[in-house]
């Protein structure tokens, strides 16, 4: 399995997660009120979560395939945003 699919289904755990964690405050907020340390709880599992995502990088240059310049996206780069190479192989090869 190529980075760019290990990169795309970091993207759906994320996804699955970030609805986990919504899910969790809405929980603790209906059964115990409103919650700062649910929030909080729910905020630090998802950057511990996502700390796996500085490991998907371009192979070639190093570039992390879920950066755009300075900006951070939740879905990673087809192609490298510095040196261009093609991170998507086909699926027929
Ligand atoms: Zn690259």
């Amino acid at each position: 399995m190529n980075v760019y699919e290990r990169a795309r289904r970091h993207a759906w755990f994320m996804a699955g997660a970030l609805l986990l964690a919504i899910l969790f405050v809405l929980t603790i907020d209906r059964f115990f009120g409103h919650s700062t340390i649910a929030f909080g709880i729910a905020i630090v599992g998802l950057v511990i979560a996502n700390s796996r995502m500085l490991g998907f990088n371009c192979p070639r240059c190093g570039k992390n395939l879920f950066f755009r310049g300075l900006l951070v996206v939740p879905w990673p780069n087809r192609k490298c945003g510095r040196c261009g190479a093609q991170l998507e192989q086909p699926k027929d090869r």
